[in-house]
């Protein structure tokens, strides 16, 4: 990483209170990886150094703002893609046990191959569909928490998200703008599948000011067995 990529990341940190100086060897390595895995095939859309920098680590690392992520351990990162949030996530807080989740194979080699790169034992990556293990006995109920980025809108993710948390599990879902019509939408969707908005942070992103909102909604009861519905039915069918 540049000594400019390296001021980006830590000025970043900063604004979220975090010291990121321990752990910048990591992220210059999972920058390179992520450049070189870039080059052989399509993981993300950013190419940059400060684009990767600020709207990968930084933007991930917003996920720890209000502490919804302190204190517990079975976080899934629903839709990690390329590994986002899990990756600088797991790097920077060692005691989260991270399963990033994602459909497409070859983005959980790439998060495997990078995690046993990084040395971060605390990642084990599932290759799914977020609606079968949903009903997968060994994943559905078991996380303390679901985190969740540009994956889909808010109705869609509580249906994907709330089966997988136990009872009073968190989904952390971190969004850009959201209007009212997704949010009421998310709003009767959640109680539908067992749970409740509890937060609606906005924030911006560190350095670049883009606006960012911070979702947190709770599971306060089961979820209904027939949720989530078939693959893809959640999506083309959102409950509101
Ligand atoms: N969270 C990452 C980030 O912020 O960079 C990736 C976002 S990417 C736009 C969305 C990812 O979610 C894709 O990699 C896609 O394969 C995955 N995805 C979408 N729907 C899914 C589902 N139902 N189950 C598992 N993965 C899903």
């Amino acid at each position: 990483m540049t000594p400019e990529g390296q001021d980006l990341l830590l000025r970043g940190g900063d604004a979220l209170g975090l010291d990121l100086t321990p752990h910048l060897p990591a992220f210059a390595e999972l920058l390179r990886l992520l450049l070189e895995g870039s080059a052989r095939t399509n993981l993300t859309a950013l190419k940059e150094e400060p684009d990767i920098v600020l709207k990968h680590f930084v933007d991930s690392l917003t996920c720890l703002q209000g502490g919804y992520l302190h204190g517990v351990q079975r976080v899934v990162d629903l839709g990690t893609g390329a590994g986002f949030p899990a990756l600088p996530l797991a790097i920077v807080q060692p005691d989260l046990q991270l399963v990033p989740v994602d459909s497409t194979r070859k983005k959980i080699e790439f998060v495997s191959a990078t995690a046993a790169a990084l040395g971060l034992n605390n990642v084990n990556p599932v290759v799914g569909r977020a609606e079968e293990l949903g009903q997968d006995p060994q994943h559905r109920q078991r996380y303390d928490r679901v985190v969740v980025r540009a994956v889909a809108a808010l109705p869609i993710l509580a249906e994907l998200a709330l089966p997988l948390l136990r009872e009073h599990g968190l989904l952390v879902a971190q969004k850009g703008p959201i209007s009212s019509e997704e949010l009421n939408a998310g709003r009767r969707a959640s109680g539908e599948v067992g749970g409740k908005v509890q937060v609606v942070d906005p924030f911006t992103l560190p350095i670049l000011g883009d606006a960012r909102t911070l979702i947190v909604i709770e599971k306060l009861k089961p979820t209904p067995a027939k949720y989530p519905r078939r693959p893809g039915v959640p999506n083309q069918q959102p409950l509101f």
